[in-house]
């Protein structure tokens, strides 16, 4: 049903860099006789997903949406790959994503941009892009992301599903095409809290692979979606983003409702101010890119994808050139310059190493915050889903999309976006975001169980 689905709207939508029907049919007769077999597989046996294209798959494309890796086949799965075939889920194909997910609208794909399913003429968010909107548009129940400075999050709050972040090193990297390192924290997307949870406690857990990896119990975040009871709870609202300077009407009004409606429900809402979160964009836009640049100097013509203008003359260091030049795209060269220049020395104290104070600022501020409270909320974006074009040559428009969730990759703190409701003047979903303490998960899922609509 869901590649009948998609064989019916992808060619409006398109979500997805990779579908191989065929794959897909093997998969899930696969399932089925390990469950004739009578093998115990989890509540999520069966189900088709969407997976990111940033995830390796040893039976699919990996492009990370970039040119520099057409065509390129991992040897091995992800282990979040990995966890969903051991679940029994059925990969659907690989999602549409910003190139090496340095983005907020899918416009940064090598390949395609992909249509928000409310608004075909409006942006799905991104860098998860492709995965809210092959959910959004119900060509696949749930999908995978990859949320390094908001981009499961946004994408969720745009298209009006649900996306969550769980604690930085809750679940693992490995097999995940790097970003930034310190940030990238792969999660769920579903349509609703429940089913988010059920896909969150699929892949998530520790990983000796990764060695960055929490060795803890994974909060239980089923349970607790299964709650969704608020009463008693003390949330705060976060001042300097429910001011919402340079926020839409419509997300301001819908944010401001659930406060009323999470009070109603026998919650303890109170203000809380962070004045620090206002620098938390600029020092995320120099962590990422410093990470960035040394993370994508693995791209080097030698190992994996392109390699362009290897005539058997050039030495090395021209293929190197050649092939970066063309297999990266202008978002990716922006970031790596960016990063390179943070670095380097004699600008590494002033750039790089300032922002990494802020980022101690930030996370000092956030623990003083739950010493009073269970979960800070805001709005996920400042607004809804933007016209396709209309940020794309304007990257410090781009980057205020972010704005409100960067705070929690920071410090590596679990967040979520839940549906509430739609604006008044565009008819857009607006995402209220909860965010709770590292290995607060569970808190996030119980407060977005109480209040999705
Ligand atoms: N939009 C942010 C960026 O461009 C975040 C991306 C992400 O979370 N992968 O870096």
């Amino acid at each position: 049903a869901h590649l009948d689905r998609m064989a019916e709207v992808e060619p409006q939508v398109q979500a997805f860099l990779h579908v191989d029907r065929e794959t897909t049919l093997e998969q899930a007769g696969a399932v089925d006789a390990r469950l004739r077999a009578g093998e115990r597989l989890g509540p999520l046996a069966g189900v088709p997903i969407a997976h990111k294209d940033i995830f390796a798959t040893r039976d699919m494309p990996t492009t990370a949406a970039s040119k520099i890796l057409e065509g390129w086949r991992p040897p091995y799965d992800a282990t979040v790959t990995r966890r969903l075939r051991e679940a029994g889920l059925v990969i659907l194909g690989k999602t549409n994503l910003d190139e090496f997910a340095m983005g907020s609208s899918t416009e940064n794909s090598a390949y395609h941009v992909t249509r928000n399913p409310w608004d075909l003429t409006r942006v799905p968010g991104g860098s998860s892009g492709g995965s809210s909107a092959a959910v959004a548009a119900y060509e696949a129940p749930l999908a995978t992301g990859t949320d390094t400075g908001g981009s499961i999050r946004q994408p969720a709050a745009v298209t009006g599903i649900v996306g969550m972040k769980p604690t930085y090193g809750g679940s693992s990297r490995y097999g995940l095409i790097a970003f930034a390192s310190s940030l990238d924290t792969p999660g769920p997307f579903a349509r609703n809290v429940l089913d988010a949870a059920l896909l969150h406690e699929t892949f998530s857990g520790h990983d000796a692979m990764d060695s960055t990896s929490i060795d803890a119990p994974v909060p239980s975040v089923v349970e607790a979606a299964r709650h969704g009871d608020v009463s008693g709870m003390r949330i705060g609202v976060v001042k300097e983003f429910a001011e919402g300077e340079g926020a839409q009407p419509g997300v301001l009004a819908r944010f401001n409702e659930t406060v009323q409606l999470l009070e109603s429900l026998g919650a303890k809402v109170v203000e809380v101010s962070c004045p620090s979160f206002a620098s938390a964009l600029p020092a995320y836009y120099l962590i990422a890119p410093s990470e960035c640049s040394s993370n994508l100097a693995r791209f080097d013509a030698m190992r994996y994808g392109l390699r362009v203008g290897d005539d058997g003359e050039r030495s090395a260091e021209e293929v190197m050139a050649l092939t970066r030049a063309a297999g990266f795209g202008p978002e990716v060269k922006r970031r790596i310059m960016l990063g390179t220049y943070a670095l380097s020395s004699g600008y590494y104290d002033a750039y790089y190493g300032q922002a990494q104070k802020v980022r101690t600022v930030i996370s000092r501020e956030f623990e003083a915050a739950y010493h009073q409270v269970d979960v800070l909320i805001s709005p996920t974006t400042p607004t809804t889903a933007f016209p396709i074009g209309e940020r794309a040559d304007d990257p410090m428009a781009m980057y205020l999309a972010d704005l409100y969730t960067i705070p929690s990759n920071l410090t590596g703190n679990a967040a979520i976006s839940v549906p509430c409701g739609l604006a008044d003047e565009d008819g857009l979903p607006v995402g209220l975001q909860i965010m709770a303490p590292v290995l607060g998960d569970d808190r996030c899922y119980r407060v977005g169980a109480a209040v999705e609509r």
